[in-house]
């Protein structure tokens, strides 16, 4: 997940590739209560891993299900707690004979289904949760389920929990009514827990509108899978009929969302040209109400193929066909069209969507202001949203501004494949851990744009300037990858040294085709050489020694070129070295030359050590400098020097921050986002 204040996309060009998505919220919390209702086991696959899964695992672990997860995978088999008699029939639940208790942290989506399958179910629990959990209400779900007979107790404030839930006594006779305009997380807790208790038929009425139907549909979807066949009369009456209960399906999956798959539906529509962008997790027969975005995208101009399980998008008219489209009926996804329209060839327009107004932001007003940043022409209504197209030479770089919404952030990450190279500025790109943390990696995963547009910082210095620090600094300022390219001399001289190479001229050509193949990696702070942790061993001040005698050697520094380049990758690159700005990567936008007085540098170096418990003075360590500082800057290939359009930083006075603070301020001033 990308932590930083803001992240830059830079101009993207094509994509193509495999995603799978994580699995879908609503499903996975049902599936799961559905298991434990059943008799026998069932296998849960691609379920998702979050806050409110892992609450809900939890708590029918506490009520006796048996919860067994599968190592490296998101597979998990719950054993459930209905019972069979002789005759092979259901005879209800085994159910927990002592108090239960339940933390349920701030996971909405566990709370609701769970309270109303333990009233109708019976015993003694009491939910409880986080104080922010005890501020939601819960009241119009109590007072039905109330109205069934269900015993239900505040333990705080009226209508909020905490709870404690008693055994009901039941009268289910007549037609249950519930409000259909309040939630609809409220008729779906009452369809997955009345078939425990459905020995006559049982009616639920629904009064008022119905809203969000789609959800209710899942619910009902999932039921039948369980072997429960809902009856419903249009929206506004549903009959569980005598005898349903829950049956394990054995095995299932988990679909991925499909409100995340809008923007890889989209991603293909707009930049896989060659090969296609392949879904795996949700296809063309998804129970999810936002996988009709693909007949929305389609009719712009997307090419989608479809399976059971899997989407493959490969863009198909360009520019995309403009349309005019009521979106009631997928609100989430519908935001990723305002994206698309602006690759149209006219004006789109987005009807019925005054749900926008009252999501996490007015996503009206923030999809019209932060389009209008990227130079488009938009016009809004109360309940509508035109956006016309934006012209190649029209695109300016925005930094748009996300409201903590999940959505617009992820939208506008499409924006980058603006036909004028335009880089795209998302704030506060965390708002996506919403429902998709690794959404930029794995957008990046996808995508491929030529190296030349792909950012590279470069700080060269000499010894002990404090590049290290000040490099990986930058680097996580901006969620930039980092290149330690002194690791990798370090490397090489350790490596040959251990092959019983000395590092002279002698040597030079077995030692380069060493460093060809150099089975290096980085991970985090560590430095592994053939999966062997060597960070130590080549941070002593010997290895920068043998480091700088390798590295006089010119067919090693070839070798090693290709490897430092494949750094390069999305979303840019802090490269840290001695020759990063003029040779290895001599087009970066922004080249640093750090140094600092041979006292000072002596003097820190002196400090790391004692404080890592080594002996030293500071006279020799400064004899070391420059001796070392002396063979860098002399050598015939790739000499220590500032590359012409280095910018100079002596950081000899300058805190690590002053330094940070100072090279963010240069590369902000190398690029102008429209705010
Ligand atoms: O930066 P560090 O002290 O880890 O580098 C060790 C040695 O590797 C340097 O003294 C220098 O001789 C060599 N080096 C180089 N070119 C680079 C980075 C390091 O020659 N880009």
């Amino acid at each position: 997940m990308f932590a930083t204040a803001f992240l830059d996309i830079p101009s993207l060009q094509l994509a193509g590739g495999t995603v799978t998505l994580p699995g879908s919220k609503s499903i996975s919390n049902r599936v799961l209560l559905l298991s434990a209702l059943c008799e026998g086991s069932t296998w849960v696959h691609d379920l998702l891993d979050s806050d409110d899964t892992r609450v809900m695992l939890a708590a029918l672990r506490q009520l006796g299900c048996s919860v067994e997860a599968q190592a490296g995978t998101h597979s998990v088999c719950i054993t459930g707690l209905g019972r069979r008699g002789a005759d092979g029939k259901s005879v209800g639940l085994k159910k927990p004979t002592a108090p239960i208790e339940f933390f349920m942290g701030n996971a909405g989506t566990a709370m609701r289904p769970l309270t109303a399958a333990l009233a109708v179910m019976g015993g003694d629990f009491t939910l409880k949760g986080v104080p922010r959990m005890h501020e939601r209400p819960i009241g119009d779900l109590v007072d039905a389920l109330r109205l069934l007979g269900c015993h239900i107790d505040y333990l705080g404030t009226d209508g909020y929990p905490p709870l404690r839930v008693l055994t009901p006594q039941l009268q289910l006779d007549k037609p249950i009514q519930v409000r259909g305009d309040v939630s609809s997380q409220f008729l779906t807790a009452l369809l997955m827990s009345l078939p425990l208790a459905a020995q006559k038929d049982i009616v639920i009425e629904v009064v008022g509108e119905l809203i969000s139907k789609p959800y209710i549909e899942i619910t009902l979807n999932l039921l039948l899978r369980y072997g429960i066949e809902v009856k419903r009369e249009g929206w506004r009456r549903f009959t569980i009929p005598a005898g349903s209960h829950c049956t394990s399906p054995g095995e299932i999956h988990v679909e991925a969302d499909a409100s995340s798959a809008s923007y890889f539906i989209a991603l293909g529509a707009l930049a896989a040209t060659d090969k296609a962008v392949r879904i795996q997790g949700v296809g063309a027969s998804s129970i999810q109400g936002d996988i009709r975005f693909m007949e929305a995208a389609t009719q712009m101009g997307a090419r989608i193929e479809s399976g059971p399980n899997w989407l493959e998008i490969k863009r198909g008219a360009w520019p995309l066909r403009a349309m005019d489209l009521d979106c009631n009926h997928i609100p989430d996804a519908a935001m990723t069209l305002a994206v698309m329209a602006l690759y149209a060839d006219g004006p789109s327009t987005l009807r019925n969507i005054a749900s926008w107004r009252v999501k996490e932001t007015d996503r009206i007003a923030a999809m019209a202001q932060e389009s209008r940043k990227l130079g488009a022409l938009v016009e809004e209504g109360p309940d509508w949203l035109r956006i016309h197209p934006l012209p190649q030479g029209q695109w300016r770089a925005a930094s748009i501004h996300t409201y903590d919404d999940h959505r617009v952030a992820m939208c506008f990450s499409l924006a980058a494949f603006n036909p004028d190279h335009q880089a795209v500025r998302i704030e506060d790109p965390k708002c996506v851990a919403k429902t998709f943390p690794d959404y930029f990696e794995t957008l990046f995963s996808l995508t491929q744009t030529p190296a030349k547009r792909i950012p590279v910082i470069c700080i060269d210095g000499p010894t002990a300037s404090g590049k290290g620090t000040l490099s990986s600094l930058v680097a996580q300022q901006l969620g930039y990858h980092y290149l330690d390219s002194g690791a990798l001399y370090r490397v090489t001289a350790y490596a040959a040294l251990k092959a019983g190479f000395s590092l002279e001229t002698g040597h030079e050509a077995a030692i380069a085709a060493m460093a060809q193949k150099l089975p290096v990696r980085f991970e985090g702070d560590k430095v592994l050489l053939d999966n062997q942790d060597v960070t130590e061993a080549i941070r002593s001040e010997e290895g920068g020694m043998n480091a700088s005698r390798v590295s006089t050697l010119p067919a090693v520094r070839v070798a090693l070129v290709a490897l430092q380049h494949s750094f390069q990758r999305l979303p840019g690159l802090l490269a840290d070295g001695r020759d990063m700005g003029t040779v290895i990567f001599p087009g970066a936008p922004l080249k640093v030359f750090l140094t600092a007085s041979a006292a000072k540098r002596a003097d820190r170096r002196h400090k790391q050590l004692i404080s890592k418990g080594f002996q030293a003075k500071i006279a020799d360590l400064r004899a070391d400098l420059e001796a070392r500082d002396a063979l860098d800057s002399s050598r015939s290939v790739a000499p220590l020097k500032p590359a012409q359009d280095a910018m100079l930083l002596d950081n000899s006075d300058l805190s690590i921050e002053q330094s940070v603070t100072l090279v963010l301020e240069w590369w902000q001033s190398k690029q102008a986002f429209s705010a």
